[in-house]
């Protein structure tokens, strides 16, 4: 199918590997150019060569923490106008509610909460303006069924899908759409350290702590970033103008229930 989005400029933030990359990939083959970022410039370089290379698409890469205020003006700098905004950063770590202090919320709050909102805040009144624009926030399927050590997550997230349930309403009109998608379970870096996370909070091996873990997948397996993205790119495209606010969970049918 064409997504009928080619030649359209996308920014994708926290995309040198993991779900960000998956969906800068996704994206790269329906011909859409972009500029990505990440923290650290060797990976993220290495990646915006390999997609540009692969995609026969431009890609330019800033690396900069998009938690920031800083890291976004650097990243907002170069990407201009956009007609799409992929909203990512990394994860907050994992703990005991016990534990959290209100410095460790305000991180998260910043990170998977506001980051998204001022990008948005940046981008979509632009889009607006141009009568188009698709907005993706990755966040995750602990905003449908909390993970308890990951409390930090699900707090914040659960306000931005707060956030976007008002907002993507509001700006439909204007031809913007934006939409969550939710991961579960991918085989990413991030999801390698909870594993580890997990195996050394049970006793057991990493890939005991895998297998326990994929076994509660009906699908049987971790979800890769290209499944990730092929979600995403759909969400991007011209055929997802009447899917507004929603909650797109991507877990491999690991949320057991009907709706
Ligand atoms: P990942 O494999 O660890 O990749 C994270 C990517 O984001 C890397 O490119 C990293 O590069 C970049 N990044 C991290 N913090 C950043 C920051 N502050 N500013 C700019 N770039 C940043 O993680 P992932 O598994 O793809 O996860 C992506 C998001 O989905 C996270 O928020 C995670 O919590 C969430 N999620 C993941 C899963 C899963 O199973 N993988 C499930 C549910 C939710 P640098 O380190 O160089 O910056």
């Amino acid at each position: 199918m064409d997504l009928g989005i080619r030649g359209k400029r996308a920014l994708v933030c926290a995309a040198s590997k993991g779900l960000g990359r998956g969906c800068a990939e996704a994206l790269a083959a329906e011909g859409v150019d972009l500029v990505i970022n990440a923290r650290g410039q060797e990976a993220l370089s290495k990646t915006a060569e390999d997609i540009a290379q692969r995609h026969g698409v431009s890609v330019e890469a800033v690396a900069a923490d998009i938690t920031t205020e800083d890291g976004r003006a650097a990243v907002l700098d170069v990407a201009g106008q956009i007609d799409i905004l992929v909203n990512n950063a990394g994860g907050p770590p994992p703990g005991n509610w016990r534990d959290w202090s209100r410095d460790d919320f305000i991180k998260a709050l910043d990170a998977n909460l506001l980051t998204a909102v001022a990008l948005m805040q940046a981008c979509v009144p632009g889009m607006i303006d141009r009568g188009w624009g698709r907005v993706v926030n990755i966040t995750s399927a602990a905003v449908r069924s909390p993970i308890p050590i990951l409390g930090l997550s699900n707090t914040a997230r659960t306000g931005l899908t707060g956030f976007v349930a008002g907002m993507s309403r509001d700006v439909a009109k204007h031809g913007v759409i934006v939409n969550n998608i939710l991961p579960g379970l991918h085989a990413t870096d991030r999801a390698d350290n909870l594993d580890g996370g997990a195996a050394k909070a049970e006793g057991i091996t990493k890939e005991e702590a895998r297998a326990r873990r994929q076994a509660g997948i009906p699908v049987g397996r971790y979800g890769s970033a290209m499944d990730f993205g092929a979600a995403c790119a759909f969400l991007c495209s011209q055929q997802a103008q009447f899917i507004v606010g929603q909650n797109l969970l991507v877990d491999g049918g690991t949320l057991n229930v009907t709706m």
